[in-house]
């Protein structure tokens, strides 16, 4: 178990376990940077990048956070979110 910090009492803990996992997230991809080459899509282990209206947008569902999709951007329109 992931313990926050030792001393607060059970229900303070579970809180706190609650928020550091809402707090990982996903990558997102930035549509104002975005040129659309279709790079990230092509290259996602997990097929979680679709395109919608012409722009990709990333499943944070399915995102497994391998940041291979940011690395490939040749516009670096991609950051951890
Ligand atoms: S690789 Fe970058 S520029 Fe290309 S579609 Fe993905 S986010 Fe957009
Ligand atoms: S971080 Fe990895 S799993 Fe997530 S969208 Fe990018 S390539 Fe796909």
């Amino acid at each position: 178990m992931v313990r926050c910090f030792p001393a607060i009492p059970p229900r303070a803990e579970f809180a706190c376990i609650l928020e550091l996992e809402v707090s990982v997230m996903a990558y997102k991809i930035n549509p104002d940077v975005c040129v659309s080459c279709g790079v990230c899509k092509e290259n996602c282990p997990v097929e979680c990048i679709k395109e919608t209206d012409g722009k990709m947008v990333i499943n944070p569902d399915e995102c497994v956070d391998c940041g291979t999709c940011a690395a490939n951007c040749p516009v670096n329109a991609i950051d951890p979110a």
